[in-house]
C-alpha cells in the first residue's frame, strides 16, 4: 500500500480522501448548519452523507465530497418515510395510498384525544371502568338498524373473529363463487382454517341454489356465511342465493347467517359511474344475523372492522379472546365516532370519500383545465382528456368513474412517473397508452400548484431540493 493506484482511475484514493464524521463537525463551513441541530442529529446527517458519497464514488463517479451532501442527507432525515402524497390515479380508495382520507372533523377529533388523556375504557358517569366501543355501539345501531355492534381492526381481523366466536370446531357453509381473494392475501379459506372452522363449499363457481345450502347443513353447522364478491363480478349463467333467502333458511334451520360485506357503504352511492353496491342497513334488514365491514371503505373513515348484527351473537363474539388481539386505538375510536356523527347528521358530503365518488365530471373538468393552465403558465405542453377512474379498494369492481386528467408525453413515462414520485410532496399517476395520465379527481384545488411545481421539475429531469 501507500502507493497510488492508477489502475482505478483515482477511486481508492478518493475514497479514503472521505473526510471522518470528526472532522467533519468541526469543519467551519459546515459550523452554521449543524450548530442548531441535537448533536445525534448531526451525527445521524454526517454518517448518512460520508455513506451516500462512499456510494456514489464505489460506482465509479468521481465528485468528491462536498458540504451540499450534508444538506442533501439533512433533507433526507428531516422527511418522513410514511407522509402525504398526491393521488393523481383517478382511484379513490386507493389501498397503497391509505385508503379512505379523512373527514375534517374526524381528524379534529383524532387530535384531541391522541394528544392527551380520554376516557376510552372509563365511564364518566359511573367513574368505572367502561367499554371502549361504547362511544359508537349507538351510532352504529341507529345508522345499521342492528341490535349491537363491535370495532375491531380491520374487516379481516373482523371476519376471523366472527368465524372463530361462531364457528371454531364447527362447519361454515360458503358457496364456490364466494371463496374469494380480497388482495394483500385475505382469501376466505385461509381465514377459516385461520378460525378453525370447517369450510364446508357448496354450488359451483357460477351458480348456487338455496338447496344447496340446505343439503349441506348438518347438526355440526356453525354459520351460513356469504362473502360479498367485492373486487370481481361473476356475469353471464349465474345464480346465488341472496341475503333474504339464506336469513330464511338459517332461521329455519336455527343457524346463524353472517356476511362479510366488505365495502360497507352506508347509504345507497348514487354518482356517474357508479354501480350498485348493497348497504349495511339493507343487508341487517334483509335478516343477516351478522355483518361485518371495513370502516376505511365506502364509509370513508378510519381502518376498522366493524361488526353489527344479533345481540346474543354479538355477546358471544365480544368475549372470544380474539377480540381483545384485534382491538381498536382511541385514534381510530375517535375518527369513527366522527365519521358516524356525519352520516347521522345527514352530512355524507362531508365525507372525503363521498365527495370523491360522486365529483360532477364539470366540476373535474374544470379542474382538469385549471391544472392545464398552471401547467402552460411553465411551458409545460400537456392536454385535457377525459378518462376514466376506479373506486378502488375492493368495491364496485366493475364500475368506471368518468373523470378528467391532464396528460403528460414528455420523455419516457415511467422515469417521469419516478421524477414525480421524488417532489417534497410525491404526485402519484398513471401510464395510459404511452403516457402520462394526471387524473384530477383525487386532487383538492390547493394541490394543482403542488402538481404544476412537481411537473415542472419532473420535466427537467431533475428532483427538487
Ligand atoms: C376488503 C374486504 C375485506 C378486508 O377488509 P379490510 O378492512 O381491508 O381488512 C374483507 N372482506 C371483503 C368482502 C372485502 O371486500
Amino acid at each position: 500500500m501507500g502507493v497510488p493506484s492508477t489502475s482505478d482511475g483515482g477511486k481508492n484514493a478518493r475514497l479514503r480522501a472521505l473526510p471522518s464524521i470528526e472532522q467533519l463537525l468541526h469543519r467551519p463551513s459546515l459550523e452554521a448548519r449543524l450548530a442548531s441541530l441535537p448533536r445525534a442529529r448531526a451525527v445521524a446527517a454526517l454518517r448518512l452523507a460520508v455513506a451516500n458519497v462512499r456510494e456514489r464514488l464505489l460506482a465509479g463517479e468521481a465528485r468528491p465530497f462536498e458540504d451540499a451532501d450534508v444538506d442533501e442527507a439533512l433533507r433526507l432525515l428531516a422527511t418522513p418515510n410514511l407522509r402525504p402524497v398526491l393521488n393523481a390515479t383517478g382511484v379513490v380508495l386507493h389501498t397503497n395510498l391509505g385508503r379512505a382520507p379523512l373527514a375534517t372533523e374526524a381528524v379534529a377529533r383524532v387530535a384531541s384525544v391522541a394528544r392527551g388523556f380520554c376516557n376510552l375504557e372509563y365511564d364518566l358517569d359511573e367513574g368505572e371502568r367502561g367499554s371502549r366501543y361504547a362511544p359508537v355501539v349507538e351510532l352504529l345501531r341507529e345508522l345499521t338498524g342492528a341490535e349491537d355492534a363491535l370495532v375491531v381492526n380491520n374487516c379481516a381481523g373482523a371476519a376471523l373473529l366472527v368465524l372463530a366466536a361462531l364457528a371454531s370446531g364447527r362447519e361454515a357453509i360458503v358457496s364456490r363463487g364466494e371463496l374469494v381473494e380480497i388482495g394483500g392475501g385475505f382469501r376466505v379459506p385461509d381465514v377459516m382454517k385461520q378460525s378453525g372452522a370447517r369450510l364446508v363449499e357448496v354450488g359451483t363457481t357460477n351458480r348456487t341454489r338455496r338447496s344447496d345450502y340446505e343439503a349441506a347443513l348438518s347438526p355440526d353447522t356453525g354459520v351460513l356465511m356469504k362473502v360479498h364478491r367485492s373486487n370481481f363480478a361473476l356475469v353471464g349463467f349465474t345464480e346465488e342465493v341472496e341475503v333474504g333467502a339464506l336469513a330464511a333458511l338459517g332461521r329455519a334451520r336455527d343457524v346463524p347467517v353472517v356476511v362479510d360485506l366488505g365495502s360497507g357503504a352506508l347509504l345507497p352511492l348514487v354518482g356517474e359511474g357508479l354501480t350498485p353496491e348493497p348497504t349495511v342497513p339493507a343487508t341487517v334488514a334483509a335478516g343477516a344475523d351478522v355483518v361485518a365491514f371495513s370502516g376505511d371503505k365506502l364509509l370513508g373513515g378510519p381502518q376498522a372492522g366493524i361488526i353489527v348484527g344479533r345481540s346474543a351473537l354479538l355477546a358471544r363474539i365480544r368475549q372470544h379472546p380474539l377480540t381483545r388481539a384485534l382491538r381498536v386505538d382511541k385514534m381510530t375510536v375517535a375518527a369513527l365516532e366522527a365519521t358516524l356523527e356525519l352520516y347521522r347528521d345527514g352530512c355524507a358530503e362531508a365525507v372525503p370519500t363521498w365527495r370523491l365518488l360522486t365529483w360532477p365530471v364539470e366540476v373535474l373538468e374544470a379542474r382538469a383545465r385549471r391544472l392545464l393552465a398552471l401547467l402552460s403558465q411553465k411551458d409545460i405542453h400537456a392536454r385535457v382528456s377525459s378518462t376514466s377512474g376506479q373506486v378502488g379498494g375492493g368495491a364496485m369492481p366493475l364500475a368506471r368513474l368518468p373523470s378528467f386528467a391532464c396528460i403528460l408525453t414528455l420523455g419516457e413515462p415511467a422515469a417521469f412517473l419516478e421524477c414525480l414520485r421524488g417532489a417534497s410532496v410525491p404526485v402519484i399517476g398513471r401510464i395510459s397508452d404511452g403516457e402520462v395520465v394526471l387524473d384530477v379527481r383525487c386532487l383538492a384545488e390547493e394541490d394543482l400548484p403542488l402538481v404544476a411545481d412537481a411537473v415542472a421539475m419532473a420535466s427537467q429531469g431533475r428532483q427538487p431540493c
